[in-house]
């Protein structure tokens, strides 16, 4: 579950305090707020958190997926692979640069590849942990398509490990979700991991 605290400011309400409350940290850090290059990054901070990078964080944007009946009976994999997004660590407000794949075997319902993608980007734009990304994007998944016939992959570099301490920029996070007959099976799996080269 996405820890939300819902309030009623507006988005012009919003960009507003973060502007405001932005110009404090820039103050208390000594940065000169009458330099012409500094003075509209409060600003500059406020809209882009609230239009841009943290976008996903108001449930209306949420997309309209539709789906349609499989009636060619298609039942083999199908695979997006390659989806690259980012998020933000929520510890540090740092970015992780990922890349998602998703599998699937069809129920009685598909939707059209590129909603597969539409969909993982609904979980990017907000403040993340890769884990919690990983199990929202399967469980909306699960539920748009009808199956539990779904796996996903997520590799990430975080920024926050980077930056901070271990200055290793190749280093690279992996998390997955996994139907769980999946495990199971040698045939389905081997056959999955030849196609997407892990
Ligand atoms: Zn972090």
């Amino acid at each position: 579950m996405y820890p939300l605290k819902a309030n009623d400011y507006s988005d012009e309400e919003k960009i507003g305090l973060i502007s405001d409350h932005f110009k404090e940290i820039m103050s208390i850090l000594w940065l000169d707020l009458e330099n012409d290059s500094l003075k509209k990054t409060p600003d500059r901070v406020g809209k882009m958190f609230v239009k841009e990078i943290f976008k996903w964080l108001k449930k209306e944007n949420k997309p309209e997926i539709s789906t349609f009946d499989n009636s060619f009976k298609y039942n083999e994999m199908i695979i997006v692979k390659d989806i690259k997004l980012f998020s933000f660590c929520e510890h540090h407000f740092l970015p992780f640069v990922w890349t998602a794949c998703v599998w699937y075997i069809p129920n009685w319902k598909v939707v059209w590849l590129s909603k597969i993608s539409r969909i993982v980007d609904h979980f990017s734009r907000k403040p993340q942990i890769q884990e919690r990304l990983t199990e929202e994007i399967y469980n909306e998944l699960r539920n748009v398509l009808n199956t539990e016939n779904i796996m996903i992959i997520i590799k990430a570099v975080h920024y926050c490990m980077i930056i901070r301490w271990v200055e290793d920029i190749n280093a690279q996070t992996i998390t997955s979700r996994v139907w769980w007959t999946f495990q199971e099976n040698d045939k389905t799996r081997n056959e999955f991991m030849n196609l997407i080269k892990i």
